[in-house]
């Protein structure tokens, strides 16, 4: 008997069991994992003689259930605690520590805590309210400490209305649908399997329902839904990722009975497993003679995803998208993989998510699909959409029907916005007009930005750069070669540098010129790719340009391992070491017509150009530190200020200066350590 079915059976869900079953002893790795009878019996034995207690304690069930919150951590103030993606708060927290506790830097979180209309600089305190929705932008739940009672059950089952009972909070977390992606090789059967799930659906489901294109679809299984975004591939869905839309919870891997596992089979695992997505195989065809179910279960083992009936813990199930066969079963496997996962959002808050496309139709203006990945979106909205705002103008479902709202993992088709938002970009609702306009601006600013540099991703040089301090480093890896053999050696002879404080972690390997594709799964990643004996195709070339994804090509194997175990010492978490190149004294404080305070210096040693970084010391306490907005000598932009020269100087983000203060400019070498 396996979990699921035991779970039902006791009327839980199968988290539920694999907990109680731990509590006994007893491993069970997932939903599909196979009980023997002692198991079972002692967890059949567990739940009945359980279950009239838990009765009788209706009313507050919570405490059995839920673990308190594990103790604060050293850098967290005393106040809060955070346990795995929960932050519990007494009361107003300060930006500085809530930024602390998510990782981000501050300036980060105020901008984001301004387009939500709040308005809060570093040292000041944010409401608990205010604190979760910008906390949930970042995966974590933000809970109110609970003084006396213990806090409450995660997947509260609905009790009976009291009259005075309080409302449940705009940021309660409930169950949502998963969002699944269908992966595979090309004629497999993907678009197929999608049709065939929609039209069983909408055959049991509402009348009048012609399946509109808006590059997803919500299906209705039972009392639960599950939404299909249909991505044609895992270029797609990995391009998507590139651009930092996460909207898959499930990626359904489908393989043809009869062809088997074919080379972008395989390409399509790896970029669901970069991306840490669960994968469930439907091996489709099997209505064809020559269907051979056994050998897809043989190669799936092969490269390590033994399926559940064959000892290992990959759920697969045989399908035929052409007769419906094992259709339901593959949906139920898709819900009880998603019960595992304890999907949730909070769609009493403002709606937030993903463009899945966005087109100009004529009769309509500009559209967007889009994915709400939480809170709901209403008609009458203000939405910031990629680098437009607009008020939501109509919402329309995936049958064509007009919506009033839409909640959490819906897909929709959004009027309203003044033009068309590119696919993946992220929108949100914004609590009014001009929060929406301020942050566009915002936006339009960082892309035009964006346009002009390349993003700054992870190269064999410059990897280090953006770990945070003691963060143990990852050097990840697309790997291609001319062929299987040298493919082989190469990935052996990389396995072979140890390190301890840096790992490799090679995202694919394949055989063959560096494609389009490749690039895409290094820059979603933020990987290099490494070739060998290998040419990078034209498009490949271009988009790495753009994507800032470094290509490393080599022709001889040391060369080639020698480089990364280079780059592996490059990785290592540099020592920081400043070197002060000049100072200079304020004599006269200006202030210019267009705004902005100009201090202006004498150079009283060393010198400074632009770049450098600067510190205000007034009466030897530092007052500020950070870069230098603009450094001008009689009006021009000045390249250089040498000792005893006069010049102006406007700072990013500083300008209370006074006269007397001294600038002291640095540099900051970065020195790297050694495996
Ligand atoms: P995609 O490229 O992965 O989207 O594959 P398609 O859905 O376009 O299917 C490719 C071909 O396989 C089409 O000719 C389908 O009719 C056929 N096909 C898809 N599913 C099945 C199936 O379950 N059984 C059979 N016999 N043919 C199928």
């Amino acid at each position: 008997m396996r979990v699921h079915e035991l779970a039902r059976e006791l009327g839980l869900n199968s988290k539920e069991v694999m907990d109680r079953l731990q509590e006994l002893g007893f491993t069970a790795k997932n939903h599909m994992t196979a009980l023997n009878q002692d198991a079972v019996t002692k967890t059949r034995e567990f739940f009945r003689k359980d279950l009239p207690v838990e009765a009788a304690a209706q009313p507050e069930t919570a405490a059995t259930v839920v673990t308190p919150p594990t103790a604060a951590e050293p850098s967290v103030p005393e106040s809060v605690s955070v346990s795995s993606k929960v932050i519990t708060l007494k009361g107003p927290i300060v930006v500085r520590e809530l930024a602390t506790i998510l990782g981000v830097r501050p300036n980060q979180l105020i901008a984001e805590l301004m387009r939500l209309n709040v308005l809060a600089s570093i040292n000041e305190q944010i409401e608990i309210k205010d604190a979760a929705r910008v906390a949930e932008k970042h995966g974590y739940n933000v809970e109110r400490e609970k003084k006396h009672e213990p806090p409450p059950k995660p997947q509260p089952k609905p009790l009976e209305p009291k009259g005075d009972e309080p409302k449940t909070p705009k940021d309660a977390l409930l169950p949502r649908p998963p969002v699944v992606t269908v992966l595979g090789h090309v004629d497999h059967g993907k678009t197929s399997l999608l049709d065939r799930i929609r039209n069983t659906s909408v055959a049991k489901g509402e009348a009048g329902g012609i399946t509109q294109h808006i590059g997803a679809s919500t299906v209705t299984v039972g009392q639960n839904r599950i939404t299909f975004l249909d991505t044609p591939g895992h270029e797609a869905f990995t391009a998507m990722r590139a651009r930092g839309a996460t909207m898959t919870d499930i990626a359904i891997i489908v393989v043809d009975a009869q062809d088997g596992i074919m080379p972008q089979t395989q390409e399509a695992i790896k970029h669901a497993q970069a991306a840490k997505v669960p994968i469930i195989v439907a091996i489709n065809k099997i209505d064809l003679p020559s269907a051979n179910p056994d050998k897809v279960k043989q190669q799936l083992a092969s490269i390590g995803l033994t399926t559940e009936d064959w000892g290992g813990q990959t759920i697969c199930k045989p399908v035929s998208a052409l007769t419906g066969a094992g259709i339901p079963e593959l949906l139920e496997m898709i819900l009880l993989q998603a019960e595992i996962m304890e999907l949730k959002a909070s769609p009493g808050l403002p709606a937030a998510g993903f463009v899945i496309e966005a087109q100009l139709e004529s009769g309509k203006g500009p559209t967007a699909n889009l994915l709400i990945t939480n809170g709901t979106l209403r008609v009458g909205d203000v939405i910031l959409c990629g680098q437009y705002w607009g008020r939501v103008r109509a919402l329309l479902d995936d049958r064509g029907a007009k919506l009033k709202e839409a909640g959490p993992s819906t897909p929709v088709k959004c009027l309203g916005l003044p033009g068309v938002p590119e696919a993946g970009a992220a929108f949100e609702v914004c609590a009014n007009d001009k929060v929406a306009r301020a942050a566009a601006d915002e936006r339009q600013a960082q892309n035009k930005l964006e346009q002009l540099t390349t993003p700054k991703r992870a190269s064999l040089t410059n990897l280090f750069d953006q770990l945070k301090e003691n963060e143990k480093a990852e050097l990840k890896v697309v790997l291609k070669a001319d062929v299987q053999g040298s493919l082989e050696a190469i990935e052996h002879a990389l396995r072979q540098i140890k390190s301890e404080k840096v790992s490799l972690n090679i995202l694919m390997t394949g055989v063959g010129s560096v494609t389009s594709n490749d690039v895409l799964l290094a820059s979603a990643s933020n990987a290099v790719v490494i070739g060998f004996h290998v040419s990078v195709e034209d498009g490949a070339m271009r988009l790495a340009k753009k994507e800032g994804v470094e290509i490393s090509i080599h022709s001889i194997i040391y060369e080639l391992t020698d480089r990364i175990r280079e780059s592996m010492t490059g990785l290592l978490t540099p020592i920081l070491k400043e070197k002060v190149v000049g100072r200079a004294e304020v004599k006269q404080v200006f202030s210019i017509t267009k705004g902005g305070i100009i201090a202006g210096c004498l150079m009283v040693s060393g010198h400074v150009t632009p770049r450098v970084k600067v510190r205000v010391k007034r009466q030897g306490n530092v007052m500020y530190e950070g870069a230098i907005h603009s450094l001008r000598r009689f009006q021009n932009d000045a390249a250089e200020v040498r000792e005893s020269q006069e010049c102006g100087i406007r700072l990013d983000n500083f300008s209370a200066f006074s006269e007397g203060d001294v600038l002291e400019f640095f540099e900051v070498e970065r020195l790297a350590q050694t495996l």
